[in-house]
């Protein structure tokens, strides 16, 4: 009978009924092996046509995305460096050399207690207060000397700072 004749797929191999194969030319395709064809041509249509163009496309982006990511990673990097760089710079001027100057102030000039101190050693030792309070004036005087040339030599805060107070001691201690 002719509905129970097979078509062999020249695909797949397989047996089919008349109607779930298609004859073109006398080639026999059953209709999964050619929708798969179909699907497969479209793909590689796709691939070829779209899928390159596509892909250039993509690849173009890519590069600059990561030319602008890069780009962006550099401006932030040196935005940081820079403010660390601030930072460091400032940092000395900011939390040491500040509070520093503002005591070495009072040692340079004496405060009002250490004048106090050395006016009453003068006078202990003799001296009348015209005379006390001019050898005071001398100390100031010789202690702003002694720090505008420490600084002219670049000597560091903290030794003027250091050396003002053994000279405020100096004063006391001597006869
Ligand atoms: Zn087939």
């Amino acid at each position: 009978m002719k509905n129970d004749t097979l078509y062999n797929c020249s695909l797949c191999k397989k047996d089919y009924p008349r109607k779930k194969v298609q004859v073109i030319n006398g080639v026999v395709k059953c209709k999964l092996c050619k929708q798969k064809k179909r699907l497969e041509i479209r793909e590689s249509f796709k691939r070829n046509v779209f899928g390159v163009r596509k892909r250039v496309d993509i690849i173009k982006e890519q590069k600059e995305k990561r030319k602008i990511k890069r780009a962006e990673k550099e401006v932030t990097r040196q935005a940081i460096k820079e403010e660390r760089e601030r930072k460091r710079r400032n940092k000395p001027v900011k939390s040491n050399l500040l509070p520093i100057k503002e005591k070495i102030r009072t040692f340079s000039y004496l405060s009002l207690e250490e004048k106090r101190l050395l006016y009453k050693k003068y006078l202990k030792q003799g001296y009348n207060p015209e005379t006390s309070n001019l050898k005071i004036k001398k100390c100031v005087d010789y202690m702003t000397n002694l720090r505008e040339k420490l600084r002219m030599n670049k000597v560091p805060e903290e030794k003027i700072l250091n050396r003002f107070k053994e000279e405020f001691a100096k004063l006391i201690m001597e006869d």
